[in-house]
């Protein structure tokens, strides 16, 4: 295994340079996403072999829950949809919160990079949030004491705000950003996110050349509407994570956009940023297909794939920029498939020379 400097371990590709990766469409719009991707990966000549697992959340027990699991701990990488979780049931948990924990992917990257032209409340944004993905307030201890009272554990550990935080400042060292924002509610929360706060000081002290500074949820959120220009690195715990992550992907052009990266020590999962299952929009041909292809190229550049990441990142950067085919929620009138055949059209042009 080859180590990457995030500590992800990459898979090693098999005969001919393929890789075997675990496909979750999920529920909602995923399964029509995940043909996209595969219909394109097709015509480029991808060398990945995807290995489809549908978790239905109706069924009893957790068969294919563990079925995916093992998928994935052997292929160690996988590409997600949402999986619905139907009941308020205290029995069934979130399959996506398991799969992340049983894999202990710790942190989740959304790089929220804005596209030009796209109308958005902000352009030129470009926000990487760094989130701890495993605990926090998705610890999933929650129980009702006594009738009427129901108590919910937030949880936060050193090791993991420690991942987390070196994670952030590791990435802003690597990739010449000059500042960390750790985001809390250490005035109300004093010990759990005072904890996550004072980890992530002790850990600037290794990171010098880094700005750290931190700021309380709330204000983050108002902040993040009226001056998003002032944050580059954001280290959060997991709830606050996915509100920001929301905020900041709805500002620049919604669910549909923006691909997530969530990362362990062994396994990596690629999916869209904001995790939306999209069950209003399923099957109508208007789902923007880009945050999925964008979960996709990640994933390439992860096993290390990159030319055909990069002709299949320039021909979508072509399709929604340049030639403006771009679906509802982007401002267009263009279908999923309009999108995805433009995408087609331009690997086509460039074909010879591969
Ligand atoms: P659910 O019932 O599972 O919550 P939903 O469609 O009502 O599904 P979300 O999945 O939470 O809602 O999605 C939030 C919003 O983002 C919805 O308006 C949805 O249509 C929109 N959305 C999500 N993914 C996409 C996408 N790929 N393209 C366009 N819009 C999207």
């Amino acid at each position: 295994l080859q180590k990457k400097l995030t500590g992800t371990d990459i898979p090693s590709a098999q005969y001919g340079g393929r890789h075997g990766v675990t496909m979750l469409p999920g529920g909602g719009i995923g399964p029509e996403l995940m043909t996209y991707v595969r219909e394109i990966f097709r015509y480029c000549g991808a060398p990945i072999d995807f290995e489809v697992i549908d978790i239905d959340p109706s069924t009893e027990g957790n068969d294919d829950l563990e079925y995916a699991i093992t998928s994935i701990k052997r292929n160690g990488v996988a590409l997600k949809g949402n999986i619905e979780t139907k009941s308020q049931s205290l029995t069934e948990v979130s399959r996506n919160v398991a799969i992340r924990n049983e894999l202990d992917l710790y942190v989740n990257v959304v790089h929220c990079k804005s596209y030009p032209g796209i109308p958005a409340r902000h352009q030129n944004i470009d926000i990487v949030l760094i989130r701890q993905n495993t605990d926090g307030e998705y610890a999933m201890l929650e129980h009702e004491s006594v009738k009427g009272v129901v108590e919910s554990m937030k949880v936060v550990t050193v090791e993991n705000a420690e991942r987390v935080a070196r994670y952030a400042f590791e990435y802003a060292r690597q990739n010449n950003r000059k500042k960390v924002t750790t985001i809390h509610k250490a005035n109300i929360m004093k010990l759990s996110d005072g904890l996550f706060l004072e980890v992530a000081n002790r850990v600037h002290k290794d990171y010098p050349e880094l700005e750290h500074n931190n700021m309380i949820i709330d204000n983050t959120c108002m902040q993040a509407v009226s001056n998003p220009h002032q944050f580059d690195v954001m280290n959060m715990t997991n709830l606050y994570g996915t509100i920001v992550s929301n905020v900041i992907c709805g500002l620049i052009g919604g669910a549909g956009l923006i691909s997530g990266r969530n990362y362990g020590d062994h396994y990596a999962i690629f999916e869209p940023g904001t995790r939306n299952t999209g069950t209003a929009i399923a099957g109508k041909n208007i789902a923007n297909p880009v945050a999925m292809i964008s979960a996709s190229i990640d994933m390439l550049n992860h096993l290390g794939h990159k030319e055909h990441a990069k002709v299949i990142q320039d021909a979508t950067y072509q399709t929604i920029v340049e030639d403006a085919i771009r679906t509802p929620d982007l401002g267009g009138n263009h279908s999923s498939t309009d999108v995805v055949e433009n995408i087609l059209k331009i690997l086509s042009a460039k074909r010879v020379n591969w």
